[in-house]
């Protein structure tokens, strides 16, 4: 609330539904330039309209080619990245097996964003930015602690999708620690529980067996707005609360 982010550009993926787009406005109205590559270039550009300082580019995350594409494009440009917000994913549920559906959660959720901030770090260097990693609530259940033992427990139906999102956190961990000397910093968020089209993925019973729903397609869970999650992700690519924090996560 009241940043000024005048002069700063920032990178959303998927910044264009759901949480994605909360933070661009977020950013936007806060005076930042934000370049949100999309996969659906169209739909970008008609969820967009009409906000000032945004900027649509093309990009799969599935698709290694198209990352170093939008990179390269980036680059060319010569301007820094002061934010990068590795926001866009899908939930894919169940796929605990390999094929398709397993490898597009790992692929877009973890090693597509992974390639990208590898991709645009001289960018990323000159702005001395922050990168955001969106986790998930659903990265893994609560351990339970036993005596003075740990347990991590999992998902069954989600382990795909919890695993991919666990690697983020890892990812933004081992980022902060790689690239604080070059002031660089990096972040996971995990928002949880937020009505999105992300929903779209999971199958209704899912979403029945997950006490979210009736069986009439009534939603029943108390969800979080899309703009309570952008809140955590642009706090945690703006903040100077986090500044002299060690690899933390949010
Ligand atoms: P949405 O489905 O609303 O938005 C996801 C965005 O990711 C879309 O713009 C989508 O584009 C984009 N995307 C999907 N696949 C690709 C790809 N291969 N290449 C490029 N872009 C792609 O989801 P949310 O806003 O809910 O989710 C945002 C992030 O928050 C995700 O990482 C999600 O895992 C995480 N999250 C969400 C929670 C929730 O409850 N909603 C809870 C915890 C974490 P397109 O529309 O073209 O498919």
């Amino acid at each position: 609330r009241g940043i000024d982010l005048s002069g700063k550009l920032a990178i959303v993926t998927g910044g264009y539904s759901g949480i994605g787009l909360a933070a661009t406005r977020a950013l936007a109205a806060a005076g930042a330039h934000v370049v949100v590559p999309a996969r659906r270039r169209a739909a970008a550009e008609e969820a967009l309209k009409g906000l000032d300082g945004v900027e649509v580019d093309e990009l799969d995350l599935g698709d290694l080619g198209s990352v170093r594409a939008f990179a390269g494009r980036f680059l060319a440009t010569g301007r820094d990245a002061h934010l990068v917000i590795t926001n866009a994913g899908i939930m894919a549920c169940p796929e605990t097996r390999v094929g398709p559906g397993w490898e597009a959660q790992f692929a877009t959720n973890h090693l597509g964003h992974h390639a990208l901030v590898n991709l645009l770090w001289p960018a990323v260097e000159r702005g001395r930015g922050r990168v955001v990693a969106l986790s998930s609530v659903g990265h893994r259940r609560s351990p339970i602690r036993w005596d003075d033992v740990m347990f991590e427990r999992g998902y069954d139906k989600w382990a795909a999708y919890g695993q991919a999102k666990t690697a983020n956190v890892l990812f933004a961990v081992h980022l902060d620690a790689l690239a604080r000397d070059a002031g660089v910093r990096a972040f996971a968020v995990h928002p949880g529980g937020i009505l999105t089209p992300l929903q779209r993925h999971l199958a209704r019973e899912e979403m029945v067996a997950q006490g979210w729903m009736d069986e009439r397609g009534n939603v029943l869970h108390t969800f979080k707005t899309p703009e309570q999650g952008a809140a955590t992700e642009v706090w945690a690519a703006t903040s100077p609360l986090l500044d002299g924090m060690g690899g933390v996560y949010c």
